[in-house]
């Protein structure tokens, strides 16, 4: 592993560094913002930072040339994602459709399929949302039961999607649906493109802890859907869904946002005294400070040595799992400590004017519970490393 840049990438940064510092707008505090996409500002003015970033050459990067990206190295990709969350930009409102509906149009799409969806991508003009979740199929994905019928040249969908986030902005949702019931389960189900605005379909937002509605209960009440949206070939929808769960793994593994969190706690535990003297002073916050940090550190190396591995051509194997079972758990627990040193101010919420960073700490706490949930929970992570990993029998 060389950790020097080699000239292009430190060109390609150098480049980028200077865009961001004339177009993302410097912020009061140091404080880490959230990577979920609803979280600030409008959908549309979202929506406008993706199309400024699309603009300058900086949405899907790792894309094709042919389907508007620049074909960018993976140490390129590293680079860029680095860099946003160092100036504190934004996270793009599209970040479901650039990097898992994309990326699995590209692979298993027909060029009608790549044409007609890519381009809108790429600037925002479309978000999607992922309907693979119902209320009896979640770990057991393969489970699901929404139907879809074949009726002359379209399908028609019946079924209830849930979690699903983003869903009350979303233009279109890449949905899994069942259409041989007769099949093995893996083996009856197809990947469809549904357009939200499609008759049938009702949204109902539900409420999370952090008070937002980001995700929702989707309802497909006979929705007529062209056949021509099935992606891949019908009934092989499951090999195309594995694709987007793995680009989905590989997106909620990224380290810089715990090595953010992090620098938000040493801030706060400058800042804060704790049995008479600085917190940074009490050996019991040193030593939790200190695991902290080896921990942000291993997961760097970790994600360090997993982009070797795929700069060599190695596919994703048990990796992503490791990394995402790991960092949604340390960026959980990075939040506890900074409300841990708060002590009564962590608990105060949205309406308070003893806030500290705006609340951003216990919206953390909260956000960070439901990663370790979506992607696929920690104990089915634990599931994969195990059997496919370490070659241990199934437990059943
Ligand atoms: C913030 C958030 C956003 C989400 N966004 C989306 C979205 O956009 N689209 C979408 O389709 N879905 C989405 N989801 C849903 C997510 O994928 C599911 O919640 C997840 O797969 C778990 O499924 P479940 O909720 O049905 O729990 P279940 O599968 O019912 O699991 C319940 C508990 O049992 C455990 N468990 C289940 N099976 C096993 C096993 N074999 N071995 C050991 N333990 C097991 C689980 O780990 C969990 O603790 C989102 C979830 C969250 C939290």
């Amino acid at each position: 592993m060389d950790l020097e840049l080699a000239p292009d990438d430190r060109a390609f940064r150098d480049e980028l560094r200077k865009w961001l510092a004339r177009n993302v707008k410097k912020r009061a505090t140091s404080k880490p913002r959230t990577l979920e996409p609803g979280a600030e500002g409008t959908v549309e003015g979202q929506r406008a930072w993706q199309r400024k970033l699309h603009d300058a050459g900086y949405v899907g990067i790792g894309w094709p040339r042919e389907f508007g990206g620049r074909g960018a190295s993976l140490m390129q990709q590293v680079i860029l994602g680095e860099e946003l969350s160092r100036h504190g930009a934004p996270g793009i409102i599209g970040i479901l459709s650039v990097q898992m509906v994309g990326p699995t149009l590209i692979q298993w799409g027909t060029e009608a399929q790549k044409k007609r969806y890519l381009p809108k991508i790429l600037t925002a003009e479309e978000i999607w949302c992922q309907g693979y979740s119902e209320p009896g199929a979640g770990s057991d994905l393969a489970a699901l039961q929404t139907r879809a019928v074949l009726d002359g040249d379209h399908y028609v969908v019946n079924g209830q999607k849930i979690w699903t986030s983003n869903a009350h902005f979303a233009d279109w949702m890449f949905c899994l649906v069942r259409t041989d019931p007769e099949a093995p389960k893996h083996r009856g189900i197809s990947y469809i493109l549904i357009d939200m605005k499609t008759p049938g379909i009702t949204v109902r937002p539900l409420v999370q802890m952090t008070k937002d509605a980001q995700f929702n209960e989707v309802f497909l009440d006979n929705v007529r859907v062209p056949a021509s949206n099935i992606v891949g070939e019908p009934n092989h929808g499951w090999w195309v869904a594995n694709t987007t769960l793995q680009h989905e793994r590989n997106m909620l593994g990224s380290p810089t946002h715990s090595a953010n969190l992090f620098d938000g706690l040493l801030r706060i535990a400058r800042a804060r005294r704790k049995n008479g003297r600085r917190a940074t002073e009490d050996p019991v916050t040193r030593q939790q400070l200190a695991a902290l940090k080896t921990e942000v550190e291993a997961m760097r190396l970790n994600f360090y040595r997993n982009l070797t591995e795929a700069m060599r051509g190695k596919e994703p194997g048990v990796e992503a799992s490791i990394t995402k079972l790991n960092i949604t758990s340390l960026n959980h627990r990075l939040a506890e400590a900074v409300l841990e040193l708060l002590g009564p101010y962590g608990s105060l919420y949205r309406g308070s004017k003893h806030l500290v960073d705006d609340g951003f700490w216990p919206y953390e706490l909260m956000f960070s519970l439901g990663m370790i949930i979506g992607g696929g929970t920690s104990q089915i992570q634990k599931n994969i490393i195990a059997q496919r990993g370490l070659g241990l029998p199934r437990a059943n």
